[in-house]
């Protein structure tokens, strides 16, 4: 179920401190997607391209589809056609097939890279090395002229401890800083800085995102 209310609530509150929101709607259903585009709401993000590519040609044409999950190289084609944003990159070679097939479908795709930041071993990712690794070897992916990085994209711990969490964001956001101003200097492209999901947004926004990834405070627990 949709929560309106908190819709509102955020959007506002987010909109306020320039911070984007990507409505999370990974297992909810068509109609809840549509109860958030007709307030306004345009950027929803998806974790598996299965479920993406279903619900893709039944919903407005104006949405900006963000691919949020862990992307095989194989399914790149997929989404290539229309997704507005992919936030993980955690590979030069998934970024070398992302140019690949861009350049098929005749299109520019941004994204972003994923850094793995938490303590868990679990979640994807690159290591600061692998990102500079990948920098060096793309110059900041230009040499990729079908993709163009926009940014960094990561996932704290999953844990109540509050500073703990505030550590991983405030690394990911110094990591953010160093890698603009090596690559992209006087260059507006990489300016996106996507941490902070429902539980953790606001001490993301605190150490410096602009881009959250909220799901279960709009549309309830999955
Ligand atoms: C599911 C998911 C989210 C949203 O999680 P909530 O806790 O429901 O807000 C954000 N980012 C990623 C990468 C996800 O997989």
């Amino acid at each position: 179920m949709v929560d309106t209310k908190a819709y509102n609530l955020i959007s506002a509150r987010l909109s306020a401190r320039h911070v984007s929101l990507v409505a999370v709607s990974k297992t909810k259903p068509t109609e809840d997607i549509q109860a958030l585009y007709a307030l306004g709401q345009r950027d929803f993000g998806e974790n598996y391209v299965q479920e993406l590519v279903t619900k893709q040609p039944q919903l407005p044409s104006d949405i900006r589809w963000h691919f949020i999950g862990h992307l095989q190289r194989n399914k790149v084609r997929f989404i290539v056609p229309f997704v507005h944003l992919i936030h993980g990159i955690d590979s030069q070679r998934l970024l070398v097939t992302l140019d690949k097939e861009a350049a098929r479908a005749g299109r520019r795709i941004d994204c972003l890279l994923q850094v793995h930041i938490a303590s868990e071993e679990t979640k994807f990712g690159m290591d600061i090395n692998e990102i500079n690794d990948l920098m060096n070897s793309t110059h900041g992916g230009k040499s990729l002229p079908n993709v163009r990085v926009r940014g960094l994209m990561g996932m704290a711990s999953f844990s109540d401890d509050t500073e703990l969490v505030r550590r991983e964001f405030r690394s990911l956001k110094s990591l953010f800083d160093t890698v603009k101003a090596s690559f992209f200097s006087g260059d507006e492209d990489f300016s996106v800085l996507s941490m902070g999901m429902s539980a953790d947004h606001e001490t993301a926004i605190q150490e410096g995102s602009n881009m959250v990834r909220i799901g279960s405070l709009l549309f309830g627990a999955r």
